[in-house]
């Protein structure tokens, strides 16, 4: 996918008291509003006056590194965090994606047991992904700090933030809280949506 995102703060898709009480209007005002922000104030600033100047933030993350590769892939995993999820989710997937994740997990519970296990036991920052390769097969992906799978040549159908400003406000050191107050909200309907491009692309 040749996907050219711009490098500004989008705004949530959601009111931010939307995803309450599983996500509170507070970690969004902070998620979305300062932290979310600071990394693209951040990426603009490394940017400018640079060869990178008029980059997209899939170029600067496949050719950056440093704090520039991390600044941009934070602005492009949160955008993508935010979107998936809705206050009306479709709660469990379905169709295709659903056949690929009973083929490559056995079942949905146990996708949803093995995503967990690993947020649980990412040391420090980072993030869970669920990705697919360019023929449909899945796989759960772990980064420390801003790491992303389209780097590896996969394609991110689902994040998992594991960074602590994500739940400290709500669940404090309680990860497990907040990885599975997400599942509440996440909307597959979304998931679903990025899996489809994702096949349509390979054929
Ligand atoms: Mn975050």
């Amino acid at each position: 996918m040749t996907t050219m995102s711009k490098i500004e703060l989008k705004p949530l898709p959601y009111d931010y008291k939307a995803l309450e009480p599983h996500i509170s209007e507070q970690t969004l005002l902070y998620h979305h509003d300062k932290h979310l922000a600071a990394y693209v104030n951040k990426t603009l600033a490394l940017i400018e006056n640079t060869a990178f100047a008029d980059a997209s933030l899939e170029q600067i993350m496949f050719s950056a590194d440093g704090a520039l590769f991390n600044n941009a892939a934070q602005v492009w995993n949160h955008n993508f965090y935010f979107e998936q999820f809705s206050p009306t989710p479709q709660s469990k997937p379905e169709g295709e994606l659903l056949k690929a994740i009973d083929a490559g997990f056995g079942s949905y519970r146990k996708l949803r047991e093995r995503m967990t296990a690993e947020a649980l036991s990412l040391f420090g920052s980072g993030w869970v992904w669920l990705a697919s390769d360019a023929h449909g097969v899945l796989k759960i992906v772990s980064k420390p700090n801003a790491g992303n799978p389209l780097t590896d040549g996969l394609y991110p159908l689902l994040a998992i933030d594991v960074w602590e400003h994500a739940y400290y406000i709500d669940y404090r050191n309680a990860r497990v809280e907040g990885v599975n107050a997400l599942w509440k909200v996440l909307d597959w309907k979304v998931i679903e949506r990025r899996y489809a491009e994702i096949l349509s692309q390979s054929k």
